[in-house]
C-alpha cells in the first residue's frame, strides 16, 4: 500500500463510498414518470446530498482543505427551496448522516471555494447527470490537487461491471500519484483491490474508443472522421461520465475522445481530475486535442486546454495528428460562451 497520501485516500474512498449509496437509493426512486415529464428533480437531490456528504467527510479529517465542487446550496437556502432542502436532509439521513437543514447546506457550500489555494480538493458529486436519469453510467469523482498536480484520484462508478461478480456491483477505482491505479467492488471495502492497466494495442486500426452519448459534449461527427483516418472498424462505446476514463484505464478501450462541440466551451476541473490520474498510473496518456497537458491550475476550468484525449499511451501522437487533420474550419461569429 502506498505510504504518501493514504489518509487522504481513505477518506476519500469512504466518502465516495458513502455517497454512492445515496446515488443509487435515489436513482432506484426514478421512474418512467419523471422521466417522461424531464424531471430533473431526482438527480439534483443527489447531487447535492453526495456534495454534502462527501465535503463533511473532508472537513472533518481535513479541516484547512478547500474544494472545489460543482454544487452550491444558494438556491436551497431561499424560502422556495425549503421542501427541496428537506429531501436532501432525508436522503442524508438514510445514510447515517442526521444533521440540520443549515448544516446540510453549509457541507454543499464547503465546495464553493472560488479563491486559489495550492492545495484542494476537486468534487463532481454526480457526473454524467444525463446518464444517472436514464439509470445508465454516471460517476462520482474526487481528486486532490497540490500546486497543479494530481495526487490522489478516486472515481466511484456505481452501474460498471465488474469482472464476473453480478451486474450492478459497481467500481471504485483509485489512483495515487506514483502507486499505479487499482479497483475494488463499489459495496465491498474489505475485499482484495485488483491493479489495472491499460491496453498494450499499438495499431490504431485495432483500437476501440470512447465517447460521450450526449453530441452536445463531444462531437459524433468529428470522432467519425477521426476514426475513419486511423482505420478504426469498431463502433464507439457511447457512455456518460467519467466512467470512459475508467474504461480506458482498465482496458475496456483504447482511446477516448473528447472534441468540442463549439468554440468557448472550458471543461470543467472536477469532470476530468479525478480519472486523469487513474489513466494515467494505469500505463495512459491524457492532453487536450492540440497535445497539451490538462493545466489544473487555473481554477474551477481548463482554461488553457481544449477538449480531451485519452489514450493507452502508445498511439497518442496518430490520435491527435488525426484530430488535428479533420479540425473543423472555424465559421466566423461561432463563438459561444458557456
Ligand atoms: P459526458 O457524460 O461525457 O457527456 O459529460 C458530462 C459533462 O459534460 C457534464 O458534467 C458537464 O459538465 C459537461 N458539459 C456540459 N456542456 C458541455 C459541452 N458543451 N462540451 C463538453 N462538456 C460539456
Ligand atoms: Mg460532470
Amino acid at each position: 500500500m502506498p505510504a504518501s497520501f493514504q489518509c487522504e485516500l481513505q477518506t476519500a474512498l469512504t466518502a465516495v463510498r458513502q455517497a454512492a449509496i445515496v446515488c443509487r437509493s435515489v436513482q432506484s426512486a426514478i421512474t418512467t414518470e419523471s422521466l417522461a415529464k424531464k424531471d430533473k428533480s431526482p438527480v439534483t437531490v443527489a447531487d447535492f446530498a453526495s456534495q454534502a456528504i462527501i465535503c463533511r467527510r473532508l472537513q472533518l479529517d481535513f479541516p484547512n482543505d478547500p474544494v472545489i465542487g460543482e454544487e452550491g446550496a444558494a438556491e436551497l437556502r431561499l424560502p422556495s427551496g425549503a421542501e427541496f432542502l428537506n429531501r436532501v436532509v432525508r436522503e442524508c439521513a438514510a445514510v447515517g448522516v442526521a444533521a440540520s437543514a443549515t448544516e446540510v447546506c453549509d457541507w454543499i457550500d464547503l465546495g464553493q471555494t472560488s479563491e486559489y489555494h495550492p492545495r484542494f480538493w476537486t468534487l463532481d458529486p454526480i457526473d454524467g447527470t444525463k446518464g444517472f436519469l436514464r439509470k445508465e453510467q454516471y460517476a462520482i469523482s474526487l481528486a486532490l490537487l497540490i500546486n497543479g498536480q494530481i495526487e490522489v484520484g478516486v472515481l466511484g462508478c456505481p452501474n460498471m461491471p465488474f469482472a464476473n461478480k453480478p451486474d450492478g456491483t459497481g467500481v471504485l477505482a483509485w489512483a495515487v500519484r506514483g502507486y499505479g491505479a487499482w479497483m475494488q467492488p463499489l459495496s465491498e471495502p474489505d475485499a482484495s483491490p485488483t491493479r489495472i492497466n491499460v491496453t498494450q494495442v499499438s495499431k490504431t486500426a485495432d483500437m476501440r474508443f470512447c465517447e460521450s452519448v450526449e453530441s452536445g459534449h463531444s462531437s459524433h461527427d468529428w470522432s467519425g472522421l477521426i476514426a475513419s483516418e486511423l482505420g478504426i472498424q469498431l463502433e464507439p462505446i457511447r457512455m456518460d461520465s467519467q466512467c470512459k476514463y475508467l474504461a480506458v484505464a482498465r482496458g475496456d478501450a483504447d482511446l477516448y475522445l473528447r472534441l468540442p462541440t463549439r468554440k468557448g466551451y472550458q471543461e470543467k476541473i472536477w469532470d476530468h481530475a479525478g480519472g486523469v490520474l487513474i489513466v494515467e498510473e494505469a500505463g495512459g496518456k491524457v492532453t487536450d486535442i492540440y497535445g497539451n497537458l490538462p493545466d489544473f491550475r487555473h481554477g474551477s476550468s481548463l482554461t488553457h486546454n481544449e477538449g480531451m484525449v485519452v489514450t493507452n499511451g502508445l498511439a497518442h501522437n496518430a490520435v491527435t495528428a488525426a484530430i488535428k487533420i479533420h479540425a473543423p474550419a472555424e465559421k466566423p461569429g461561432s463563438t459561444v460562451n458557456g
